[in-house]
């Protein structure tokens, strides 16, 4: 899909966040790709961390606020790791769904599962869940 750059689609404010929560500088990336090549969820993901980092050098607030990326890490580590730019990945994207969770977006909604749903979920993905995916 090709990218749209223009000021209305930029937010360096929201890149400026990202950068002071997790005190990552993502400016560092020279997009090698590893960290996409290393992850176990990549099959998932609507942007590859290479991706993620390069919209957030653009602070491209409107296809970062689509990427399912951040919601969708494991925290795995595998691509912290291995970044020959020794960025520490997984607190980015922590301190992507920071920003968002603080606009007071929810990820999960508890009354659209099933009490069938309920019933099989692990309570430990539950928990874990709301903690990750609700502001
Ligand atoms: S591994 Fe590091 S330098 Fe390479 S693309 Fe990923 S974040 Fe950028
Ligand atoms: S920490 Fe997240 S982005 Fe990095 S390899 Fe694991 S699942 Fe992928």
């Amino acid at each position: 899909m090709p990218l749209t750059i223009s000021s209305r689609a930029c937010d360096i404010g929201f890149q400026r966040k990202v950068r002071e929560i997790s005190g990552q500088n993502f400016g560092k990336c020279y997009q090698c790709g590893t960290c996409s090549g290393s992850c176990p969820m990549g099959e998932h993901l609507n942007a590859l961390p290479r991706q993620l980092m390069a919209l957030l050098q653009l602070g491209h607030r409107e296809r970062l606020d689509n990427a399912n990326t951040p919601w969708i890490c494991a925290s795995c580590h595998a691509c912290a790791v291995r970044c020959p730019r020794g960025i520490d990945i997984p607190r980015v994207m922590e301190a992507m769904r920071q920003v968002q969770l603080r606009d007071n977006v929810d990820k999960v909604d508890l009354s659209k599962l099933t009490p069938e749903q309920l019933a099989e979920m692990p309570q430990i993905a539950l928990v874990s869940g709301f903690r990750k995916m609700t502001s």
